[in-house]
């Protein structure tokens, strides 16, 4: 039963329909509740109030999708099916997704805290907009035919190619900071690929994976192919270790990204990981400060900066230091904060009281250190889940502040010097999943891209994403890349055949 009392005038029909309903998990085809019948519940960010209360699946569960994903791949439809069959079906998800747009941007604001607004024209339309991509790559996984010559058979003649073939069962774990587009980096290029799938999405954000699945099914995927476990880090961990999984695709923190490596070692399952961040965004004194403030600050403070590639670490040449570092001070004191069902709020809340708790700490720590809030700097309110837009200066390179990702809506600015180079400074993290420069100057640009180790560089723009850009980390930020052709690397694996003629 749903007690969100609070914010239920403002909210939907649909979505009042769909959290009044009792809710149930995804697994072969059918909707069930967790074999023990236990559930937990998933909470607004913006009042902590309960939403909904969603099936908690154990280790049997697991053991029922990974079997039915199992059957789908090995004997059903899915993989035999044509290319073009695959396509459309990919596409009808598109449309089913922008069909229920209003409801899924709803829902991904009450479960996660965002804004609603940015959830029906980020989330929404991005997720849509990936399915759409991946169905074009359904009919054009093309495999090559290689002249080959083996040496050691002088008189025989070959006729050689490549053929790319689904990796299997996947297991794709998915994080709370965008639970829709998560669900859907992952979910269209294994479906294109013509793999079967068990997904787990974060326990603080269930519901838009489970209105997902309905939509999925809706879109004639055969039973099995897709499965939506509701639950905890558990059955994550049993999705990771188990046998019969051939891939696991996580998003999350690097620390659990490594259990995942460590679960994954039993059988040797293909693993790749998109993990944690502690991006640069490089300010040169050129810079366009019009589109550079704004730009920057949003760098950092969008998603409430619970974005994995936001840009937290502000480099800023030192002679405009002072007057940058105010201008970004600026725009955030301005922002107004809000629940996210408010369109006209910029900041909503962090999605969890743990959360909460962590970004919060993390501010007194640099503060006591000796760093100096320009803007911001601590929680704003006591009810909800808030916290300031931040901008520590006075910080040093030693700081926690300065070297941990705190994934939430605060950035550190420290001053580099042209003459003595940016390299040091911007690769001083264990991390490399992004960064961001800012200049007027196309020779700046290029010499910077080049010393900057990280996957995705964004020139006088932050979080550009595109469904056909690849993403993915060096260094500690991850294994392997999503979206783009990269996606369709890691969910095919490559057969090569020789015939002797
Ligand atoms: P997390 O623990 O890494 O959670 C990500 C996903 O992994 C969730 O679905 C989670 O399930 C699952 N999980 C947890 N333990 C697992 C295990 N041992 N084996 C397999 N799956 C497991 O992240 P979090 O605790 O929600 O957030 C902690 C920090 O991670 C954040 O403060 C942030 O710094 C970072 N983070 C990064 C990203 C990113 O995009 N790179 C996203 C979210 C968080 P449960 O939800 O049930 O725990
Ligand atoms: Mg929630």
């Amino acid at each position: 039963m749903s007690s969100l009392d609070t914010n239920q005038n403002h909210l939907d029909s649909n979505v009042v329909e769909f959290i009044s309903r009792p809710k149930q998990m995804f697994v072969d085809g059918e909707w069930v509740n967790a074999l023990s019948g236990d559930t937990f519940d998933t909470l607004d960010p913006a009042t902590a109030n309960v939403i909904t209360s969603v099936p908690r699946s154990d280790t049997q569960d697991v053991e029922r999708a990974i079997t039915a994903a199992r059957r789908a791949f090995d004997t059903g439809p899915w993989p035999r099916m044509t290319p073009a069959e695959r396509q459309r079906i990919l596409w009808r998800i598109g449309e089913g997704i922008l069909a229920h747009a209003d409801t899924l941007a709803q829902l991904e604001c009450i479960d996660n805290g965002k804004s609603v607004a940015v959830a029906r024209s980020v989330d929404v339309v991005w997720a849509a907009e990936i399915f759409f991509y991946y169905a074009g790559w359904a009919t054009k996984l093309e495999g090559r035919t290689v002249p080959v010559s083996v040496p050691w058979a002088t008189d025989a003649r070959f006729h050689a190619f490549t053929i790319r073939e689904p990796v299997g069962v996947c297991a794709q774990i998915v994080p709370w900071n965008f639970p829709l587009v998560m669900a859907a980096f992952k979910l269209a290029p294994a479906l294109a690929c013509g793999n079967t799938v068990v997904l787990k999405p974060a326990e603080q954000t269930p519901l838009t994976a489970l209105l997902l699945a309905g939509i999925i099914a809706d879109a004639d995927v055969p039973a099995g192919v897709v499965n939506v476990l509701t639950g905890f880090g558990d059955a994550g961990a049993a999705l990771a270790a188990h046998p019969d999984v051939d891939k696991v695709a996580f998003t999350g923190s690097t620390e659990v990204g490594k259990k995942i490596v460590h679960a994954a070692a039993g059988n040797l399952k293909k693993v790749s990981l998109e993990l944690g961040g502690k991006s640069p965004q490089i300010v040169f004194a050129d810079a366009d400060f019009g589109t550079a403030i704004p730009g920057v600050s949003n760098g950092f403070l969008f998603n409430h900066g619970q974005t994995c590639t936001a840009g937290t670490r502000l480099l800023i040449e030192d002679r405009i230091f002072d007057e940058f570092t105010a201008g970004v001070a600026e725009f955030a004191s301005s922002l107004k904060i809000g629940p996210g069902l408010d369109p006209t709020n910029d900041i909503g809340p962090l999605v969890s009281e743990e959360q909460l708790t962590k970004v919060t700490d993390y501010l007194q720590a640099g503060l006591h250190q000796g760093a100096r809030a320009l803007a911001g700097g601590s929680r704003h309110g006591d009810s909800g889940f808030y916290v300031e837009p931040t901008l520590l200066v006075d910080v040093k390179p030693g700081f926690t502040v300065y070297q941990e990702e705190i994934f939430g809506p605060v950035a550190v600015a420290v001053p580099f010097n042209r003459d003595s180079g940016i390299r040091e400074a911007a690769n001083d993290t264990p991390f490399g999943l992004a960064a961001s420069i800012w200049t007027r100057d196309v020779s700046t640009v290029h010499k910077t891209v080049a010393q900057i180790k990280a996957g995705t560089v964004w020139v006088n723009c932050h979080n550009a994403f595109d469904a056909a850009l690849p993403f993915g980390g060096y260094k500690q930020s991850g294994w392997g890349r999503e979206l783009g052709e990269g996606a369709i690397d890691e969910y095919t694996q490559t057969k090569s055949v020789n015939i002797a003629l």
